[in-house]
């Protein structure tokens, strides 16, 4: 017979929470029954409610990766000017919401002198850029995306204050070629060239059928090395995922020595306009070169000039580009156009990544 626990069960803390608990009151006050809402300048954004409440909204660049303490200054801020309400976008922006157009100038100022954060990220803008988790949570990075954002967010500064281009840019840096989190307009993705080394000595028994099943183009058999259960790679089937070294780490894709950075444009995740897209290969082998990467900055700025000569208003990158013709887009960035470019891989499994919503 089943006995009663007689203590109480930890919380489940799977699945989403319900957001609602989470929201500003006046916010909450008015869901589904806003009315308008308005640029004030770039970062602040004015909304008004069908009733005639007013709500301003404040973005402010986040670096990413905080410490406890900076998330306690952020709490503090928010505490003082915002009813302790606040919320991270999907790009690690940060959103404070105050009541009064008195209170965003304070709050603008405690942003800027107190957190050291800028204040901007809205509209026709380069968003905060993200980064995938990286060598923080995951046992995979060739690179160091946190590192590279950091880089061409000091270059591209000014792009972040100020709203002056055809439309919103968002920028993604990852650091290997499963790329958790990096489609964007602009996106840098950590490339591999050469087919996991496996280091035979170390393998782990118990791995071995996981690791055969994670290859997606199933490029992984077992095999008998030195009397002992093994893998081997078909190499000629090989996409250098590196899907197999998260699974086994003696399956090792990393190498300093061959491994580029690739830049990829065009892709979007809103419905807008067009509707998804993916994004598609603009230019490849750029060197992996901390602390500030060089080459990929100039490879961005090169993709951002021709964009703000050309793009019209509201137009994404992928839009710009569908409409000028990848000619015109390589004439004008000066990247080289290869056969690299022209997507010839048929070993995918039919469903593999053909949706931009669903990953299968
Ligand atoms: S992009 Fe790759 S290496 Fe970087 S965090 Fe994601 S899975 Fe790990
Ligand atoms: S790198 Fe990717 S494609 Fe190559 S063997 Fe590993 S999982 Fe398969």
């Amino acid at each position: 017979m089943a006995t009663t626990p007689t203590k109480k069960m930890a919380p489940r803390d799977n699945g989403a929470p319900d957001y609602k608990k989470y929201l500003h009151p006046l916010m909450l006050k008015n869901y589904g029954k806003w009315k308008y809402h308005e640029k004030v300048k770039p970062g602040v954004l004015k909304h008004v409610a069908e009733g005639g409440d007013v709500f301003y909204t404040v973005r402010a660049g986040s670096p990413r990766t905080l410490s406890v303490d900076m998330v306690r200054k952020i709490c503090d801020v928010a505490d003082k000017h915002c009813h302790g309400f606040l919320r991270f976008t999907t790009r690690c922006n940060i959103e404070f919401q105050v009541t009064s157009l008195e209170n965003v100038e304070l709050l603008i100022n405690d942003i800027n002198n107190v957190l050291g954060f800028p204040v901007g990220g809205t509209g026709n803008s380069i968003s905060n850029i993200i980064h995938t988790q990286g060598w923080m949570h995951c046992n995979l990075p060739g690179t160091d995306a946190a590192g590279s954002v950091k880089a061409l967010m000091d270059m591209l500064f000014e792009d972040f204050i100020n709203e002056r281009l055809p439309a919103r840019v968002k920028i993604s840096t990852s650091c290997c070629q499963i790329n958790c989190g990096g489609q964007a307009d602009i996106a840098i993705n950590l490339q591999h060239h050469q087919p996991p080394k496996i280091n035979h000595n170390n393998m782990q028994i118990c791995e071995l059928p996981k690791v055969v099943a994670i290859c997606p183009v199933a490029a992984i058999r077992p095999a008998t090395v030195d009397g002992k259960s093994s893998l081997e790679v078909v190499e000629e089937k090989c996409m250098y995922c590196g899907a197999c070294h998260g699974q086994c780490p003696s399956m090792e894709i990393r190498d300093p020595e061959t491994d580029t950075l690739a830049i990829w444009v065009g892709g979007k995740s809103a419905s807008t306009r067009g509707g998804p897209s993916f994004m598609k290969l603009a230019t490849f082998g750029l060197p992996n070169n901390p602390p500030r990467w060089p080459e990929v900055g100039d490879a961005v700025r090169r993709i951002l000039d021709a964009y703000k000569e050309t793009g019209k208003d509201y137009e994404r990158i992928g839009e710009w580009i569908d409409r000028i013709g990848w000619k015109r887009f390589f004439e004008m960035t000066g990247f080289k156009f290869t056969k690299y470019h022209i997507d010839t891989y048929r070993f995918a499994r039919t469903t593999f990544n053909t949706s931009t919503q669903v990953r299968l």
